[in-house]
């Protein structure tokens, strides 16, 4: 292949196509490569998407109604700590929108792809999978090479390649990309499956609802498109890995044990394979080199417990489009521009991915006993203030870093405390 690009982007999912919008915007000759052939499924994932990640995709011109068809919204979601207790957790508005969805990610990747036709200034390969990168004489990134099925390898020569491809880039390993940080103490198992005929967890509108038994296991139920759940089943790794049989064994029997979460699923049918990932792994990765940069998964990885990885894909994406354009023009070098799209990506998501390590910490790796989860546990959580700030913290309105303060705390105690002691306010109610 003969025609010069000044970018391949490898990858053409959520970090790879908003990447490839900006510079398609900036008049930045493109061509990105997906093995996969669209529409399809990505590896693993069933999302949240946020009104954050809404905001940037109405920037490019992507309306809800054409990436998500059919998705109910959803106003709250409903955290369940055992029998304990229940608290219902409204997010805070973001760019006028408050509610969020459950992504099909067929459709939504697909809508994502196709709307990259508008730009003449940017080529889209579908089914062609990158296997190695070329470098010049100073060992400098230019280019890729790969092939699509059944076809002789290509060599595609470009000024800068781009890693979208994911948490098993291809692009990272092939440039040996450092581990500049990572956490393995807080790993969990995430394994789901699309049910139909799921039941309600109320009367009233769908919620997305959130069941932990407070035993390092947890189930989560997602409303989305064509009347079906995702449900998904969420552990402690050592705990998951202690368990007999098939990943697919032990996530039915983690439902079939809580019963309320079977509640739910008695007269449901299952409708697609379980899939999921073992040992999530949560970690930075160094961000560029000579001729190459990361983005979204490949770059920075985590626990899917906050509903973060889409946002985070999309604005690191917009991040590396824009530090380009000054490339491009030739203002400053390929060095230059990535580390200023480096500093300000890492400063934007290090906060939040330390405060995902601590929540996890709290919800999924503390197993408090009965007495502290009906008092401390449920005065934190049902604090009107508490979840306020966590509200704010999800759409990244918030510092993560001054979410949950030895202030908060003391006032969350003393006003729960005080709701346990003078009925009506809070003795004997369950839902906070
Ligand atoms: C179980 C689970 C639940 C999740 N829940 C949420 C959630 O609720 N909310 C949320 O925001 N995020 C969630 N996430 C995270 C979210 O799915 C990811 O952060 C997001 O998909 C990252 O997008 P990406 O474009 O970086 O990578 P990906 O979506 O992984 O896309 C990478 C693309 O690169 C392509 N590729 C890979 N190698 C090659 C190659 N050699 N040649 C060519 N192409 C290649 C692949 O085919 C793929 O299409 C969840 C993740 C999991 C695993």
């Amino acid at each position: 292949m003969s025609e010069q690009f000044d970018i391949v982007v490898v990858g053409g999912r959520p970090a790879g196509a908003m990447l490839a919008h900006h510079l398609g915007r900036a008049g930045i000759r493109t061509m990105v490569v997906d093995r996969a052939c669209f529409p399809s499924y990505p590896a693993v994932s069933t999302p949240f998407l946020l009104p954050h990640g809404m905001a940037l995709l109405d920037e490019v011109g992507l309306a809800p109604e054409d990436y998500a068809p059919g998705a109910p919204w959803l106003d709250e979601v409903v955290l369940e700590f055992g029998p304990h207790f229940d608290v219902r957790l409204p997010l805070a508005e973001y760019a006028g929108r408050r509610r969020f969805l459950v992504l099909d990610r067929q459709d939504f990747d697909d809508c994502l792809w196709s709307s990259l036709g508008q730009y003449d200034c940017v080529t889209r390969r579908d089914g062609f999978t990158v296997t190695g990168l070329l470098r010049d004489d100073a060992g400098v990134i230019c280019g890729v090479r790969g092939r699509s099925a059944g076809a002789d390898e290509e060599h595609i020569p470009a000024r800068g390649v781009i890693g979208a491809d994911g948490r098993f880039s291809r692009v990272a390993r092939d440039v040996q990309a450092r581990v500049v940080h990572r956490r393995d103490d807080v790993s969990t198992h995430v394994y789901y499956a699309f049910w139909e005929g799921v039941a309600p967890w109320s009367d009233g509108d769908p919620v997305a609802h959130i069941h932990s038994s407070l035993d390092g296991w947890s189930a989560v139920f997602m409303p989305m498109s064509r009347g079906r759940v995702a449900v998904l089943v969420q552990s402690q790794s050592a705990l998951f890995e202690a368990e007999a049989g098939r990943p697919s064994e032990i996530y039915l029997r983690a439902l079939q044990a809580r019963p309320a979460a079977w509640r739910r699923l008695e007269a449901a049918r299952r409708v697609s394979a379980v899939r999921g990932f073992k040992r999530l792994g949560n970690l930075f990765r160094e961000a560029a080199g000579p001729g190459w940069a990361l983005v979204g998964d490949a770059w920075l990885q985590k626990d899917s417990i906050d509903a973060q990885g889409i946002y985070d894909a999309l604005i690191s994406a917009r991040m590396l489009g824009r530090a380009l354009v000054p490339w491009h023009r030739g203002d400053v070098d390929w060095r230059t521009a990535t580390a200023a799209y480096a500093d300000e990506a890492t400063g934007h998501m290090r906060p939040m991915f330390d405060a995902t390590m601590e929540r996890l910490k709290r919800e999924v790796y503390s197993i408090p006993p009965p007495f502290v989860a009906k008092t401390i546990l449920r005065w934190l959580l049902t604090d009107a203030e508490y979840k306020r700030r966590f509200g704010e913290v999800l759409v990244r309105r918030r510092d993560p870093d001054r979410f949950v303060t030895p202030g908060l705390m003391l006032g969350a105690l003393s006003r729960g405390l005080l709701r346990s002691l003078l009925p009506p306010w809070g003795a004997g109610s369950s839902t906070g």
